[in-house]
């Protein structure tokens, strides 16, 4: 029976010495365990497999945060099977006891948040407060979605009519495929997957290639906090060699993806194709990738609008799909905006986020970029940038330990309809553009295939209310930045190309796992 009211875990700021210490000594232990092998689970064995997932600090890429086992196309059949096979006695459970596992996970999570913290600031390069609002948000989930689960347990209300007892309520759909992204690895990962859980389902959990060892923290929490084996399925290995099979399956009943609008279209494809044996339609939850904006009016608050835009272009090196990667200036501000833009950018310091640098102003202090495929493709825009635009600051990558690193660059006078404009880079490259009119820049923030998160800083009701109305965006805020989505408060998911909506962290969130059952008895 649970109690208390969902209340959203406190991200820690490290103000504190003694905090710093204990994040600093967790990280220490972390390194310890660097190259440490890992197994996949199925059907709650673990196997150690030859082929392994290299998993390394792209802070410095010569260290090995976790060798991981691959599976193989036959291990993630013999998964979805045995899935499949439990998934027959996990929908039977009780609410309340799925539910209080997602209770003690998180309060497992609680005890372990440095640990956690630290495992994602090497294997991703997250500053010491990002990671932190990580594993905030990975608990704030399962808190939310355990109560939301017993919610739900209580079936919808029916019309009531004479000589008839009808009921509503909600049964689990069966093998859930979760494949989640690399660059919320806790808690994007642990609200997916939990998700699934607590509604019934069985999971094969697919992690990002570039984060798989964070992901078996959760493997490991969720067993802790009393998870049957077999519930949930570790299955570690390329999307480019399992996600085919794990996606086509005829088992699979369900797939829950976030990452690029290219992989989520692919799913979404295949997933729709009924193949051979299958009973069912698959359902797909796709959240995808983003364009995101803020529009700054001259009536607007310029100082917020220089530290919404500067902390949402830059906060995890840009790689949120909420990003701030366009600001839409009224031309009357814009050359004075573009200044205060730079002046906050070059603030900026650069480095192995395993050094706590400046507390107090945590964007300040940006890591590197997840990967060498991401940093080759992010040079790419930069240098077009360089010859079509005009380069702020930035345009660099600096060299430290080999790591994976990029200047914050920002490029004014981009064009609407664009390159930098309309592709999403995911990375720290800023698109600054002039608007003419405020109609203007609603025309220019629309104008992209994408629709996830936005903002706008004026002090006009009238433009605040059209801005409400006619911004086709997911997640839209009203004078303050466009990233930072709380679980319950904001529920987050976006429009168009940037997904299925499925509003995560929210109270409509569930349901995507669940089917309604109408049962009408004669009295
Ligand atoms: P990604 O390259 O699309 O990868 C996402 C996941 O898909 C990974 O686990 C990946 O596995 C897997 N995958 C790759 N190929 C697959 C295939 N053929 N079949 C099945 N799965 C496959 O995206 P990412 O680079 O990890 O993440 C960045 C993207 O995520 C950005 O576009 C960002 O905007 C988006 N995102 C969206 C949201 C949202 O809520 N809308 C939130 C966060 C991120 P491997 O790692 O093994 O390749």
């Amino acid at each position: 029976m649970i109690t208390k009211q969902f209340e959203n875990n406190k991200v820690n700021l490290f103000k504190t010495e003694e905090e710093r210490k204990l994040m600093a000594d967790a990280i220490k232990k972390v390194e310890k365990s660097f190259s440490k092998e890992y197994p996949i689970v199925i059907d709650g064995k673990e196997i150690m497999n030859s082929g392994k997932i290299k998993s390394v600090n792209p802070s410095k890429p010569s260290e090995i945060v976790g060798l991981v086992s691959k599976a193989s196309k036959e291990q993630a059949i013999e998964a979805l099977e045995k899935a499949h096979k439990n998934f027959q006695w996990w929908s039977r459970e009780s609410q309340a006891k799925r539910s209080a596992i997602l209770l003690r996970a998180a309060e497992i999570m609680r005890q372990r948040k440095m640990e956690l913290n630290a495992v994602m600031v090497t294997e991703v390069g997250k500053n010491w407060v990002e990671a932190d609002a990580d594993t905030a948000e990975a608990i704030d989930f399962m808190e939310f979605y355990a109560r939301e689960g017993l919610r739900y347990a209580s079936g919808a209300p029916v019309v009531k009519i004479n000589g008839e007892d009808n009921r509503q309520f909600y049964i689990p759909l069966g093998v859930g495929v979760v494949i989640p992204p690399w660059n919320f690895p806790l808690a994007i990962t642990t609200g997916m997957t939990t998700a699934a859980i607590v509604t019934g389902n069985t999971v094969i959990l697919k992690p990002a290639s570039d984060t798989p060892v964070i992901a078996y923290k959760l493997y490991e929490i969720l067993k802790e906090a009393g998870l049957p084996d077999g519930v949930l399925t570790y299955l570690p290995g390329s999307g480019g060699e399992v996600g085919d099979t794990l996606v086509d399956h005829p088992l699979t009943r369900f797939i829950t993806f976030t990452g690029s609008m290219e992989i989520g279209i692919r799913i979404y494809e295949r997933a729709s194709k009924v193949n051979s044996g299958q009973k069912w339609l698959k359902r797909v939850i796709a959240e995808m990738g983003g364009k995101d904006y803020i529009i700054v009016e001259n009536d607007g608050d310029i100082e917020s609008a220089a530290n919404g835009i500067v902390q949402g272009a830059f906060g995890f090196q840009g790689q949120k799909c909420s990003a701030c990667s366009r600001a839409i200036i009224n031309k009357e501000i814009y050359e004075k905006m573009i200044g205060m833009v730079k002046e906050r950018t070059e603030k900026i310091k650069v480095g192995d986020t395993r050094e706590f640098t400046i507390p107090d102003v945590h964007y300040y202090n940006m890591g590197p970029v997840a990967n060498i495929a991401s940093k080759e493709k992010i040079m790419e825009y930069i240098e077009f940038g360089k010859k079509n635009s005009r380069l702020v600051t930035g345009g660099s990558a600096p060299e430290i330990n080999g790591g994976y690193f990029i200047q914050p660059t920002v490029f004014a006078d981009i064009k609407p309809m664009s390159k930098l404009e309309q592709e999403e880079i995911f990375g720290p490259v800023l698109s600054i553009i002039k608007s003419e009119s405020f109609e203007n820049s609603i025309e220019i923030a629309n104008d992209t295939n994408y629709g996830l998160t936005g903002a706008i800083y004026t002090n006009s009701r009238e433009k605040l209310s059209k801005a409400e109305r006619e911004l086709f965006t997911g997640n839209l805020y009203l004078n303050r930045g466009c990233t930072g989505a709380l679980v319950g408060v904001h529920p987050f998911g976006g429009f168009n190309m940037s997904g299925t909506d499925s509003k995560a962290g929210g109270t409509d969130y569930l349901l995507l796992f669940l089917q309604a059952k109408l049962v009408s008895e004669k009295v």
